[in-house]
């Protein structure tokens, strides 16, 4: 095979392969072609493609291509931790006790826990991510932006009752900050959640313009702190010695009582475990009035395996509702959340969590891909053309997935749902450059 990125890189690019999709549909057999800057020139059938003899050919008569995926959302400062087993009788306090312990402090060792994540995210196939930085500090980002991968770096802050006012003060400095951010890779801002986050650190977030990340109703303790100001969180609180008389509740979901303020800057929203109606019902509103007025939208990240991972869903609860989420109009994107609750020591990819989704729940392929990629996309600000392979896209990465018969595929389909129900690791054909 010829080397994409060999010597002579400068020509426009044919691939050859058994079938292409993406979030708008596949072909089989496919050609792609690309100029030398990594434009789409065109993509279908040989036959519609025709011939392209000034084109350097590379051919892979075997492989589904894919557009490099997204990953909206990560913890690549937690990779070195390593997979860790969740303790369900000692509790989610206890896990946070465990990652406050082990994640890495010093800014050589958070660069370097981000750079195994990449290196991680790039055996998965991820070519953008949305990464929650924690330690409030920019060592994350730093090395983020630094990488080959595209995306958002979102610098993590927490700040509630008596901590709130020092929260706000650290997030006036970081809208200093992000106007250095203009590459590959930009500077966003992630109240924690809902149960370490004041809703005035909420709003001063959302003012800032930046892409927003949150975590919202991830646990029934957090669905009780949001109504009540009860239970294991506001002991919780108490303990760290931030708790103030003033947490008292709201009589509301997670999603009821911040979604009006993050409507105003639009969020990529991890998790949504625990959804009641209304909780839809309001986020169906908010993503027909984004799409209406052209903002930026609130939708949902969707980690499924470490939603299984901490028990989700909880006996007599109902599971996920991301497919009627995206049916009513919300973006539901795909995240891996931190390598401590996953399987796969070796790679984070959401190519994993659409392969849980397919085998466990059925989902259609072709959905999923779209989570995986277009959904991603539009929760994290980025360009659109960059997780797509039609004409005129610039994919940020390009993938080739092998099948064990590819000679036979006749329909993209059909490819996609083999490619789900196999293990097989993706390969790069073009890999991702951040910043070229
Ligand atoms: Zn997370």
């Amino acid at each position: 095979m010829d080397r994409p990125d060999g010597p002579d890189a400068r020509r426009a690019l044919r691939v050859e392969a058994a079938a292409a999709a993406d979030a708008h549909g596949g072909v089989a057999p496919a050609v792609l072609l690309l100029d030398a800057a990594g434009e789409v020139l065109s993509l279908g059938r040989p036959e519609m493609v025709g011939a392209t003899p000034e084109a350097r050919t590379v051919s892979v008569p075997n492989s589904l291509l894919l557009p490099g995926l997204v990953n909206a959302h990560a913890h690549l400062d937690l990779t070195s931790i390593g997979p860790r087993p969740f303790d369900a009788a000692a509790g989610f306090a206890a896990w946070a006790g465990m990652i406050r312990r082990k994640r890495p402090a010093a800014p050589e060792a958070i660069a370097d826990s981000v750079r195994a994540g990449v290196e991680a995210s790039l055996r998965g196939g991820t070519a953008i991510v949305g990464d929650i930085a924690g330690n409030r500090g920019l060592a994350a980002a730093e090395a983020l932006r630094h990488l080959s991968l595209r995306g958002v770096s979102y610098i993590e802050v927490f700040g509630i009752g008596a901590a709130e006012d020092a929260g706000i003060g650290f997030l006036d400095e970081l809208g200093s900050l992000a106007a250095s951010f203009t590459g590959a890779v930009r500077l966003g801002v992630s109240p924690h959640a809902s149960y370490s986050c004041g809703d005035r650190l909420y709003a001063r977030a959302a003012a800032l313009g930046l892409p927003l990340a949150t975590h919202l109703s991830e646990t029934l303790e957090e669905l009780r702190f949001n109504r009540d100001g009860e239970g294991p969180l506001a002991d919780l609180l108490r303990e760290v010695g931030v708790w103030s008389d003033e947490v008292v509740g709201w009589h509301a979901t997670p999603i009821e009582r911040l979604l009006p303020i993050l409507a105003r800057s639009g969020a990529a929203i991890a998790h949504g475990n625990y959804l009641e109606h209304r909780d839809l019902d309001r986020l169906a509103e908010v993503a027909a009035e984004a799409a209406r007025a052209g903002i930026s939208p609130v939708g949902l990240v969707y980690c499924p395996r470490a939603s299984a991972y901490f028990g989700h869903p909880i006996a007599g609860e109902p599971p996920h509702r991301y497919r009627e989420l995206r049916e009513r109009g919300v973006p539901v994107a795909l995240g891996t959340d931190g390598m401590v609750c996953l399987d796969t020591p070796d790679r984070l990819s959401v190519l994993d969590e659409m392969r849980l989704l397919h085998r466990r729940d059925g989902a259609d392929p072709s959905t999923l891909l779209a989570m995986a990629t277009v959904d991603g996309a539009t929760l994290l600000g980025e360009p659109l053309e960059h997780a797509g392979l039609a004409t005129g896209d610039r994919p940020a990465g390009l993938l080739a997935i092998d099948l064990p018969n590819g000679r036979g595929v006749v329909d993209a389909g059909a490819a996609l749902q083999t490619a789900l129900r196999l293990d097989v690791e993706p390969r790069w054909l073009l890999e991702p450059r951040g910043d070229p």
